[in-house]
């Protein structure tokens, strides 16, 4: 896919699926803008890895569950590469338990980056976006939002979360030339799954219908082909890269 001119702003970009999503969008030919929590280290590979493919690429520490740190990543965006184009909202955090012995703070957290830091994302980049009629927002969701699990309701309120935001922003900016989607991965291999059991990885796989948890790479291709122009007459949508687990 073809991103030459376009700027894209990657939440949660040094790691994992984020990480992914920066290095295909790179790969095409978009400016990178990404944000980390903490791991500078890490978002400094991501960096040197879009400009070893002739990317352009700037990492920026931001959290997104902050309204202006939020603001100013965007502002930042704007003017290193004068637009957004895209804006992937990848950045997310589990902080698992059961409701009886969940804390406030842990639904919090949780509710707090992966919702909240969406819609300040979104916020942020709307009024641009409308402006320059054109705008391509993916969210990161779940399979978790779609059908739930126990020890997660802090994450799975998120991530239906996420679906709810998704639609109705999708109304809001459809007549903009902007589109707004949302990918809903099942079980991928990166550190937020690292820490499974090897019971529950065993449990999980049952469940999988192609029998392999995913690569952050399966994920990345669904995030790019909702970000291309290629998709320009799909808005509103959840596309679960999952291998088949919510069917
Ligand atoms: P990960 O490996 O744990 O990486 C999380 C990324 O988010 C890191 O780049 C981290 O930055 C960043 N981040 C965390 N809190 C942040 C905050 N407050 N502000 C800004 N950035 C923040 O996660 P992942 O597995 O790649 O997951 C990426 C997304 O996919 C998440 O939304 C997750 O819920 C969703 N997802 C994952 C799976 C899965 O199986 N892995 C399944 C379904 C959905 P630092 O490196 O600085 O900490």
């Amino acid at each position: 896919m073809n991103f030459t001119g376009k700027t894209a702003v990657v939440t949660g970009g040094s790691r994992g699926i984020g990480k992914a999503v920066c290095l295909e969008l790179a790969r095409g030919g978009a400016n990178v803008v990404l944000c980390y929590a903490g791991n500078a280290a890490s978002a400094a590979e991501t960096v040197a890895e879009c400009e070893a493919l002739g990317a352009k690429a700037l990492a920026v520490q931001c959290n997104v569950a902050n309204a202006e740190e939020v603001k100013a990543l965007m502002d930042t965006a704007i003017s290193t590469f004068g637009a957004v184009h895209i804006l992937v909202n990848n950045a997310g955090i589990t902080r698992d338990g059961l409701l009886m012995t969940m804390k406030d703070a842990d639904f919090d957290a949780v509710v707090d980056t992966n919702l909240k830091g969406a819609f300040y994302c979104m916020r942020a980049v709307a009024r641009p976006m409308m402006r320059q009629r054109y705008g391509r927002i993916v969210n990161l969701s779940s399979v978790v939002g779609l059908r739930g699990n126990a020890g997660q309701i802090n994450y799975a309120a998120s991530k239906a979360g996420v679906i709810g935001m998704t639609k109705s922003m999708a109304k809001e900016l459809a007549t903009r030339g902007v589109t707004v989607n949302a990918v809903a991965p099942g079980f991928i291999e990166t550190d937020m799954t690292a820490a499974m059991t090897d019971a529950a990885k065993t449990a999980t796989l049952a469940s999988i219908p192609m029998g392999r948890l995913g690569a952050a790479e399966d994920v990345a291709r669904a995030v790019a082909f909702l970000a291309s122009d290629e998709a320009a007459y799909v808005t509103g949508q959840v596309l679960a890269v999952d291998g088949g687990m919510a069917m």
